[in-house]
Order: C-alpha cells, then structure tokens, then sequence
C-alpha cells in the first residue's frame, strides 16, 4: 500500500524503546471493519514516509476533540489495519494561545476526561497532555512522531491551528496527514468563496447529494480489532507526564495552577462527547419542533446551544445530521431536485428541521468555505467591495454614543439589552443568537470605526464565548459589517447601507423585560448615567 517504506534510520536508544513498545503479541486486525475515509478529506502535509517499522499510528486529536464520527479517527484506524500497528491517540492542551482562560480549559479538559474514559474502555492507549507553563510542551509531538508509522491529525482552517499544523509538517520526518471532518461538505469540495449564502446554499444543494453517502463511521472504537496498546517511552511519559485521571475528572483543582486568564471562569455547561451527545438529544426530543417559529424569543432556550460542542470538536456535524435523518425517517432520495438556493423545499423534512439544517449546514459550512480559502478571513479587508465602501464614507460620521472595550466589557452602555447581552457572554460564555446579531450592530454604532469595532467584537467574543476563535465567530463579526448580506436602505449615518439593527424593534418584536432583569439587573451604574434601553425607545427608560 505505502510505496516510499525506508529502512529504519532511528538512532540506537530510539530504537531499544521501539523494542519495548513492540514486545506484545499482535491480534489479527479485520480491514473489512474500517471505512474508506473520502480521498477529498485527506490532505498530505509533509512529503516525509510513512514508516513501516514504526511503533505505532500516532492519531494528533487538535479540534475534533471526540472518538465518534470522526473521519481523522477512521483514517488512523485504516493506518492500523494497513501497517498492523496499534493506535495511541494523543490529545494535548496548550498554555500560549490567545485567550486562554479557565472557560475554555475546563471545557476542553471535561472532554478530554470523557475521551480518556472511551479509551479506557476499548484498550485503546490515550495520552492526554496539559501543558503546565508556556513551551513545556516543546518537542512532545516529535518525541512521539519519531516512534510513530505516521501521524494523523485533525484539519481545523482557523485560529493558530492550521500555523501549527504548518510547522509540524515542516519539523517530522514521518508522514503528516491532517483530516477533515468539519462538514458535511468536504472543505476541498470547491477552492470558490461563496459571498452569500444564497449563492453557499445553491452549491450545496448541487453538491452535497455526492457527500452524503460517505459518514465516518459512528462508533469506529467499538468494532476496532487493534493490537494490543503499546506502552509510552519512559522518557517521553517522564519529561512530559500524561495528565492524570483524578486531574481531568477534577479539572477545577489544577486551572488555578496554569498561568492562563482566571478572571473568565468556567461556565456551568460542562464539555465532552457524553454532554454533547445529551444535549443534542435533548434538543432534537424536546425543542427542535419549535424551532423555525420560536428561537429568536430572547426569553425562550429553543436553539440548540450546540455550538461549543461543534467548535471544540466534541460532537459532529454527521452525528447530529444522522440523529435528524433517523428522527425525520428521511432519506436522500427525499431531496428536491431544484438547486436553486432556496431555504425552503429542497432538504423536504418537516420546516423546523430544514431551519434547523440551514443553520447547521448553511450557515455554519459558509463560514468554514471562507476561512479555508481565504487567508484573510480575520481582516476588515476581507469584507465585499460595497460593505467597506458604504463604512468608509461614513467612518467619520458623527456618533451619538462611543464606548471604550472596557465599558463594553463591562456593560457599561445606556441600553439595558445591549449590557444584559453582554453580561450573558461574560457569565455564560454565550448570547442568545438573535441577540448576538443586535450585540454586534451597536458596536458597529457606539465605536470610533469599524474596524475599531470588528477588533472589539473579535476580542469580547472571543474572550468570552465558548464557541469563539471558529471560522463561525468570523462569519458572525463581519456579518455585522455586511459579509453574506446586500445594501440595506435607507442610508444611515455609520452604518452607511450595512443592515441597521435596533434594540427598540428588538423590544417590540420580542419579549425582553425577563432576560434584561435575568442578566442586567446587578449592573452598577456609573454616575450622571441613566440606563435606558436605547434613546427614542418607548418603554420606560429605567433599571430593572
Ligand atoms: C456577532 C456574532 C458573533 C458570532 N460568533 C460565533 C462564534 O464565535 N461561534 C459560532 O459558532 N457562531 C457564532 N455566531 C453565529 C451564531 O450566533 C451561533 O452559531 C449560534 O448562536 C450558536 O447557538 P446554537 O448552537 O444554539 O445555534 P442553533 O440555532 O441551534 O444552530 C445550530 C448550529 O448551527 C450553526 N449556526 C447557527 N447560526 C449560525 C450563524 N448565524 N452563522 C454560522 N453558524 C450558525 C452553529 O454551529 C450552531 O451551533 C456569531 C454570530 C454573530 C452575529
């Protein structure tokens, strides 16, 4: 199968330690177990062997963080059966990554306590690492990659991920591939930007049909026949021990340790591939039928707070997709042969469903297509021609309210919603998602520019969110600044022809005295300033 084998060019000592990971007795492996991972969704990133005489298939978890529906999992498993080599799965948290906080560590290490349990339970050797202070963690990969066969990892096209994925390449000398399994539709599906999600859901209703035969498998670990799992060298379990079991079933007990921001703390949703798996079910079951009418009511959890679970990797698009197809007894043939971007009609499941999906599927991918081909995805550059025109001309525009990132952050504005908003980002770690556009939109309004505001709005949400630094944190930023929309009339001041939002239609549309009490009313108020909703609005400008 692999044509470029070598002779081991391992110096001796590496060589004693491959001894010792090779010393139990193989299994048979069955191929016919492992699926055919889609050529499109495999890329090649270095052009170093494979290692035939390797220890083992080094599988680098970095943002599909789960061992279910996983098709970078499925193609270390193919590894295994195709070399006879065990699997070690290594999963790793850093310290040095911007805003690294006790939120987002906590989440990641409940799910990495959940993979350790699923391990466990399939013999499969797990090697969970938390880096304790900055670069600790310097050289662990190549330490494992030297004993490895060849080394998958997961391609995530956002953040620092896809730089350190990019140096990884550069630094072994065994083969790295990394896997997409962040869509339904496969990343390479097309190297086109879609600059609307008219145009986005138009491709995807012509390409997708090819797509959706090829799944990761749902549970590949279980139907697995693997070598037995090796042991780590002493040397590299010494120099970089694994995190321990007690530590991840208590995260809490070892954040406060880490040099990371403890003034963001975690959030009462606890992460993982069982929580994620819950949660769906969950929303499916209980919410998902209201779904199309009612999840804009800010009063109302209809959605399905699925989001940090999708961004950390800790479910899949496919699984949540497959538990829709088997609830909605549907099947492909279902779909509409009109491919002409039309939310409605073309997935032909109930509408709450087809809503649900074209968030899911539409609006989510849109965000993946653009970071994976545009390198510029975080730039005020990046927005369309008519959206930086419109703001420029008015970038010098007078504003009624301008607030400093603290007074944000703090939600310290004169609107009540906009601060209760904000104060559900900083608590919870999210905002309810009609909110979350109206959130952007006056920060667009109350800043000296728009890029002042894109750089503020990547901040706090990324700060803050559970979800954030995703291709769909970008895709929501310059939404606000008119990435996927069109002109809007009439022409405001600031907002030039970008879609204007206000908090007083916000408040006519939608019940909102029970969240702004829920989220706002503990805001002290800064001397000489009244809180009022928005100025002009009709109800009462007071503090609840
Ligand atoms: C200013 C701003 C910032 C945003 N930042 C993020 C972010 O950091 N991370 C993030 O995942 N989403 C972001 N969004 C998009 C959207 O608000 C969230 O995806 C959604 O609120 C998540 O809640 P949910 O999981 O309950 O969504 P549901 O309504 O249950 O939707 C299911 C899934 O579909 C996807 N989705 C839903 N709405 C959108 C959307 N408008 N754009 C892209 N994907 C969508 C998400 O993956 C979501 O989990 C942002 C939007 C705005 C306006």
């Amino acid at each position: 199968m692999y044509l470029d084998r070598r002779e081991c060019q391992e110096s001796s000592p590496v060589k004693q330690e491959l001894c010792e990971i090779q010393e139990t007795p193989c299994m048979k492996v069955e191929e016919s177990d492992v699926v055919g991972v889609p050529t499109m969704r495999i890329r090649k990133c270095n052009d170093a062997p494979v290692r035939a005489e390797g220890a083992y298939v080094l599988y680098w978890m970095i943002s599909s963080r789960r061992l279910y529906g996983n098709f970078a999992l499925d193609r270390a498993l193919e590894h295994c059966v195709a070399l006879r080599k065990p699997l070690v799965v290594f999963e790793a948290l850093r310290i040095g990554y911007a805003w690294a906080s006790d939120r987002l560590h906590r989440f990641v290490l409940e799910g990495m306590a959940d993979n350790a349990r699923t391990c466990a339970k399939n013999g499969i050797c797990y090697y969970p690492y938390l880096e304790p202070v900055k670069g600790a963690g310097k050289g662990l990969l190549q330490a494992l990659a030297e004993r490895a066969s060849i080394v998958v990892t997961d391609e995530f096209p956002c953040f620092f991920l896809p730089r350190m994925v990019a140096s990884a390449a550069k630094k072994l000398t065994v083969r790295l591939e990394a896997v997409d399994s962040n869509g339904l539709l496969p990343l390479n599906a097309t190297e086109q930007v879609a600059l609307r999600a008219f145009d986005f859901r138009r491709f995807l209703q012509k390409e997708l049909p090819k797509h959706l035969g090829g799944f990761p498998r749902a549970n590949p670990l279980a139907r697995a026949k693997l070598l037995p799992a090796p042991r780590l060298p002493r040397s590299i379990i010494s120099r970089w021990p694994a995190v321990s079991n007690e530590v991840l079933a208590n995260a809490k007990s070892i954040l406060q340790r880490l040099p990371i921001d403890h003034g963001v703390p975690p959030v009462p949703l606890s992460g993982g591939h069982t929580n994620a798996r819950s949660r769906m079910r969950e929303f499916l079951e209980k919410r998902l039928p209201q779904y199309a009418e009612r999840r804009n009511e800010p009063e109302l959890e209809i959605a399905s707070g699925l989001s940090p679970f999708l961004h950390f990797g800790h479910i899949g698009v496919h699984e949540v997709f497959a538990e829709i197809v088997r609830r909605e007894k549907w099947n492909p043939e279902k779909l509409s042969l009109r491919a002409n971007g039309s939310r409605e009609g073309w997935w032909n499941m109930s509408r709450s469903a087809a809503s649900f999906l074209d968030e899911l599927i539409t609006w989510r991918e849109v965000g993946f297509n653009f970071a994976a081909n545009l390198a510029d995805y975080d730039q005020f550059g990046s927005l369309p021609e008519w959206a930086q025109k419109t703001l420029k001309k008015h970038a010098k525009d007078e504003r009624e309210y301008v607030y400093t990132l603290k007074e944000f952050e703090e939600g310290q504005t004169h609107d009540v919603l906009w601060n209760a908003a904000q104060m559900q980002l900083v608590r919870e770690g999210r905002i309810h998602n009609y909110l979350r556009m109206l959130w952007g939109k006056k920060i667009l309004q109350w800043t000296r520019s728009p890029q002042e505001a894109a750089q503020f709005m990547i901040e706090l949400n990324n700060k803050y969110a559970l979800d954030g630094r995703d291709p769909n944190s970008y895709s929501g930023i310059f939404w606000v600044l008119g990435r996927y929309d069109r002109p809007w009339g009439p022409e405001r001041p600031v907002f030039g022809t970008i879609r204007y939002m206000s908090s007083e239609n916000t408040a006519r549309k939608f019940s909102v005295k029970g969240y702004i009490r829920k989220y706002a009313s503990e805001i002290p108020v800064q001397k000489g300033r009244s809180l009022k909703l928005e100025r002009g609005l009709r109800r009462p400008a007071r503090v609840i």
